[in-house]
């Protein structure tokens, strides 16, 4: 396999002075759900061949996974570029230069229902939403509509609802990987809790590809053969379960810390071509290099959701921070907590390992939003709504 670029070494963990070592590499491969939810995975394993353009650095064994890249959706082509840069969240934590778009104040819109006439209130509210969102991006939006108690996102054929923030409204949203690229729009619905006609905003945004980088790598028979079509429809239905619910109020507060101070070996939202083919699938998530035995600590406050084994991305913990938003910890040595258990920022949650399907020890870390996966560094690097 080549690798376009030097990113993040670690999709492109080919030993080049290794000749046909044969590393084998994980690569994984997902398959749309519904709509929002995806996931499932497939292990791709790099056979190493003859040395790639890839840097000496990109040493042996380069701990990445084989950890389920969400949903290989219709092509999205991921062209050969820099990781991106969310573009709603100000700069990332790789440090590449963020590109704020500009905000979208929407105006409002009659709402649907036949009496219901925008109040003709001095202040109508307002609804902002960025003017461009990138694939794999996390998208914050407020909404100010006074006299409202509650509102509603309708974004990519469901409902979310939205959190209240002070005198505003607010939700956090991803966008997936594998969207369609071009114009589209959501809408905002808020009550006046009175029975009142509700007020709705649509604003227009526009999907664009943030060019991530494409790792090409070929499968062997033998991972072929153990990463079955039933392991990912388990894994998938495990985590459409797991996604499907999130506790109302965001427990979050600011930036989300590292969980661990490796260094990233693969990035998010890197494309995968299997056997030359067409672009498979997309990381889910980051993979941070760390020796076995590292503790892994939770980034920001929330409860824990989730705890056990799964076929692919092997002993897993996943907090659910409020709001439609968790993280995932997975190929763990080690699990130290139970579900249902509130986790400070820097709790212990538990150990790197290699467990399920991966090269070597490391952290595959994932952060969702209502299942959809998003670059976890922009969390990092932006505290969302709060
Ligand atoms: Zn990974």
């Amino acid at each position: 396999m080549q690798r376009g670029s030097n990113g993040d070494g670690g999709d492109g963990s080919r030993a080049p002075g290794r000749g046909r070592a044969g590393w084998q590499m994980a690569a994984a491969v997902a398959l749309v759900a519904l709509v929002a939810l995806i996931i499932a995975g497939v292990i791709a394993v790099a056979r190493a061949g003859g040395g790639s353009g890839a840097s000496e650095r990109a040493v042996s064994a380069v701990p990445r996974d084989a950890t389920a890249a969400p949903a290989a959706g219709p092509l999205d082509t991921a062209t050969p570029a820099p990781a991106a840069a969310p573009a709603s969240a100000p700069s990332p934590a790789a440090g590449a230069s963020a590109t704020p778009t500009p905000a979208l104040a929407a105006t409002p819109a009659p709402a649907a229902s036949a009496s219901a006439t925008p109040t003709a209130s001095p202040d109508a509210g307002a609804l902002t939403v960025p003017a461009q969102l990138g694939t794999g991006e996390t998208i914050a939006l407020r909404l100010r509509a006074p006299g409202a108690v509650s509102a509603t996102v309708q974004f990519r054929g469901a409902s979310y609802p939205l959190i209240t923030l002070g005198e505003e409204f607010g939700a956090v949203l991803g966008v997936p990987l594998e969207a369609a690229l071009g114009p589209a729009q959501l809408t905002v619905s808020a009550l006046d809790g009175a029975g009142g006609a509700p007020q709705r905003w649509t604003a227009a945004y526009e999907v664009v590809d943030r060019g991530r980088e494409v790792d090409h790598v070929a499968l062997t028979d033998e991972v072929a053969a153990v990463l079955t079509p039933d392991a990912s429809a388990r894994e998938s239905a495990l985590r459409v379960t797991q996604f499907a619910r999130s506790d109302p109020a965001p427990a979050w507060a600011g930036r989300f810390q590292v969980p661990i101070p490796g260094v990233v070996s693969s990035g998010f939202g890197v494309g995968r071509s299997y056997n030359n083919g067409p672009v498979g699938g997309f990381h889910g998530g980051l993979d941070l290099a760390a020796d076995a035995g590292t503790t892994v600590l939770a980034p920001a406050a929330g409860r824990v959701s989730w705890v056990g084994a799964m076929p692919i991305r092997g002993l897993s913990v996943i907090v659910d921070h409020g709001a439609g938003v968790q993280s995932g910890y997975h190929h763990l040595g080690a699990a130290f907590v139970t579900v249902g258990q509130a986790v400070a920022p820097g709790q212990p949650l538990g150990l790197v390992g290699s467990s399920g399907f991966a090269t070597g020890p490391h952290l595959h870390w994932e952060v969702t939003i209502w299942g959809v996966n998003v670059d976890p560094s922009a969390w990092t690097a932006t505290g969302f709504l709060r």
